[in-house]
């Protein structure tokens, strides 16, 4: 299979003795975004550690199942190995190198870039790229990461992941602690990404906005998925209507 889709089968993940995740399944069709919704805890943030491979930076293995993405498995790759396939997270609570100026940072994200799009020209056509999707990051190319607003910083962080041209983006709470507007623009730029050609798996505590950015999404309650299908008919269902869109 060559398609860039992305699979999930009943993985289940421990950190330590602690359960995680529970058997979890999710599909990324090619070219698709693919919400994950639930409540605190729920297992979101692991899954997308479980796909990157990042989950030994936190103590955390994959006790059984598999995850493939374009035929290739990624369960037993290193981190470096699974954005060189193509598959690049950004991590919640943004984690841009503060002290590096906004330019080295999109640097640094270049340089997991697999195959052709390695080297000074393609990262140069990349920035170039990422700077139409956030033009602010051009404007303040020169300073300290730090110094960006927290909305500014969602956005670098995502340059910053775009820079190593992904195939699929693992977006973790981008919206987090965001003012409505810049949410939103958020939003819209995750619509523009993948309109441009990636696909997204995107963990969001705002159902409202990762059910409209979706086309289907799954519910994790306590390291299971709880339900899954069309973003449009879980939001239209009385359990997500209450339980995470806030409809009484
Ligand atoms: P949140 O929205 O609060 O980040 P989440 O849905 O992303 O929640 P996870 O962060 O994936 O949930 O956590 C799932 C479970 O794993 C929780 O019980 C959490 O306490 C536990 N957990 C997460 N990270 C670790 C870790 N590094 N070591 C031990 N347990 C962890």
């Amino acid at each position: 299979m060559t398609a860039a889709s992305l699979e999930v089968r009943e993985v289940s993940v421990g950190y330590g003795p602690v359960r995680a995740l529970n058997r979890v399944s999710v599909d990324v069709p090619e070219g698709a975004v693919v919400a994950v919704l639930g409540g605190n805890g729920a297992g979101k943030t692991t899954l997308l550690r479980a796909v990157s491979r990042t989950l030994r930076f936190h103590g955390g293995t994959i006790s059984s199942g598999t995850i493939t993405f374009a035929g290739q498995r990624l369960d037993g790759l290193t981190p470096d190995r699974v954005v060189a396939a193509g598959v690049v997270q950004v991590p919640e609570g943004r984690q841009v190198f503060a002290r590096m100026t906004v330019a080295d940072n999109l640097r640094a994200g270049a340089l997991g870039a697999r195959g052709a799009h390695r080297g000074r020209r393609a990262a140069a056509e990349a920035r170039e790229r990422v700077h139409e999707l956030f033009p602010v990051l051009a404007k303040r190319a020169h300073q300290r990461a730090g110094l960006l607003s927290g909305g500014e910083q969602q956005m670098l962080a995502m340059g910053r992941a775009l820079m190593a041209r992904p195939r699929l983006l693992l977006l973790d709470e981008p919206s987090l602690g965001l003012a409505p507007q810049m949410a939103d623009r958020i939003a819209e730029t995750v619509r523009e990404i993948n309109a441009r050609g990636t696909s997204v798996l995107l963990v969001e505590q705002n159902a409202a906005i990762a059910l409209r950015l979706a086309s289907s999404a799954v519910v994790l309650e306590v390291g299971e998925v709880a339900l899954s299908g069309p973003a449009g008919e879980l939001a239209a269902s009385d359990e997500v209507r209450r339980r995470y869109l806030g409809v009484a």
